[in-house]
């Protein structure tokens, strides 16, 4: 059932480059709000100065963008509850932080971390629950004073009710969380900077989102959120607690999870590679939820109509690069010709101007590349499979070389020069018999007597369909590459 109220965000931090877990996280809840019909709030949680940066931040919206992930609310959208840059919203912070100190939510904590720590090693040497315990929870005026007119720096902690917390989360069902494993926690440190564990609940609230979908990393830090939720609507700052549904672990090579750090991870590496958005988007969504039992490949259109947070699998999900691969190759073959020639652009037009100063010919492109959309994975593999057109001579791939012109090459392709020759070059299935021709001649099936055809002109043994290639190549290019073939084998 739409529901036109959705309110959803996608709130990274600007840190590193965009990597797929964080792609899924963005994607899952934009097809959330889209499906809905309703609000995608995007925010930047650059409250950390020593890790946030500008050129991470960049990358996010360029990222986002490049993949077709639009947002309502935002950073150069704007919206209602700007600013969207949590940098930009100390004040607000600063002003809730008093409130829940003032309205006994939140405490100072003048704890230092050495007392801290040697706290925690002698509860767990007991047995005890080792997280915060509660140590200023009631302090006296006195001791406050005390504590103050030595100098101790105070933290502002927040107050965990002594209360059973359960909430049901969309993935994973109803979650209970006992008193003693959600111990206080920081919200503010020392030096008044303001932490995750209040900003994030804060903003959700004032932007008042009504899901937070994240990855099931973040799963520990909901019971603390729905705590201060709780404080936030007593203090009549917040309206209702948002249903909170958390995404399932992305594992990679191994069964490891997916560190941001794996290369494998890395959002920029699938762009420069040539995946298509939706290529890749498809794959993406696939990662905890899934279409249907006898579907993977599908349109953003139909994404967005068929997906529903409640199906997504609490289980964790694993990335296959070749279902990702094999995904983006139906895309590319989706695509109609012209769309697929520009897209192709960044693999061609750059390497080979340098290689053929004198131009790029934009014809023989045209001809080949409905060839070659039928057999690319990624679209940069278009500048191997092309670059025997544009280049003023084959590639020199040893490998295909050796595996190619084995004795009795040059025999072969003296005749196959000559059939050629002869042959009509406006069909491709007239340079075939030819080719068929010169190997009959010499005891070879077709395979065995295109290869040095093929290696002679384009330099490698596997490529696009060789006699199409040669037509579109034409007559004087292909006759001179064997020639040039021929007195290399003499050579
Ligand atoms: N800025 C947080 C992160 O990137 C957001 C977590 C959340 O969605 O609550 O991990
Ligand atoms: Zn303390």
């Amino acid at each position: 059932m739409a529901n036109a109220n959705v309110r959803v965000r996608f709130c990274p931090s600007p840190t590193g480059n965009p990597h797929v877990g964080l792609v899924r996280t963005a994607l899952f809840n934009w097809a959330f709000a889209r499906h809905n019909g309703g609000t995608m709030v995007f925010r930047i949680e650059d409250t950390d100065a020593a890790r946030d940066s500008e050129e991470s931040y960049r990358q996010l919206l360029d990222s986002l963008r490049w993949l077709g992930l639009d947002w309502d609310e935002g950073p150069e959208a704007g919206g209602p509850h700007a600013p969207y840059r949590q940098s930009e919203r100390m004040d607000i912070y600063r002003e809730i932080a008093e409130k829940l100190l003032a309205g006994g939510y939140a405490y100072h904590c003048y704890c230092s971390a050495q007392e801290l720590e040697a706290r925690r090693d002698a509860a767990r040497a007991a047995g005890r629950p080792s997280g915060y315990d509660g140590h200023c929870r009631e302090l006296t005026d006195e001791q406050v004073a005390a504590y103050r007119a030595e100098g101790r720096p105070a933290i502002v902690r927040f107050r965990m009710p002594d209360e059973t917390i359960t909430f049901t989360d969309l993935v994973r069902g109803e979650l209970t969380f006992t008193p003693e494993n959600v111990p206080d926690y920081g919200i503010v440190r020392a030096n008044g900077a303001p932490l995750y564990t209040l900003v994030n609940p804060v903003d959700d609230a004032l932007m008042e989102i009504t899901h937070v979908l994240r990855g099931e990393d973040l799963l520990s830090s909901t019971p603390r959120q729905v705590a201060l939720y709780k404080a936030l609507i007593e203090l009549g700052i917040a309206k209702e607690i948002p249903a909170f549904g958390h995404l399932p672990y992305v594992m990679g090579e191994g069964n490891k999870k997916l560190s941001k750090r794996d290369p494998e991870a890395s959002l920029n590496l699938y762009r420069e590679r040539g995946f298509l958005p939706e290529g890749l988007l498809n794959y993406l969504s696939l990662l905890g939820w899934s279409f249907s039992a006898d579907q993977d490949v599908f349109s953003v259109a139909e994404l967005i109509e068929k997906f529903d947070i409640a199906d997504v699998n609490a289980n964790p999900a694993r990335f296959d690069l070749k279902k990702a691969e094999a995904i983006n190759a139906d895309h590319i073959r989706r695509l109609d010709v012209e769309t697929f020639t520009q897209a192709c652009a960044p693999w061609l037009r750059a390497p080979f101007a340098n290689w053929a100063p004198e131009g790029f010919d934009t014809a023989a492109w045209e001809a080949i590349a409905p060839h070659a959309q039928t057999r690319l994975t990624v679209l940069s593999d278009i500048t191997a499979n092309v670059d025997f057109l544009f280049l003023e001579a084959p590639v020199e791939d040893e490998a295909s070389w050796a595996k190619a012109m084995k004795p009795g090459a040059d025999a072969l392709l003296i005749t196959a020069r000559e059939k050629l020759e002869a042959a009509n070059w406006h069909s491709a299935d007239s340079l075939k018999e030819a080719v068929l021709a010169a190997g009959e001649a010499h005891g070879l099936k077709l395979g065995k007597a295109q290869a040095p055809v093929r290696v002679a002109v384009t330099g490698r043994t596997v490529g696009l369909p060789l006699f199409e290639s040669l037509e579109i190549l034409g007559r004087e290019k292909t006759l001179a590459r064997i020639d040039a073939a021929l007195a290399k084998l003499a050579g």
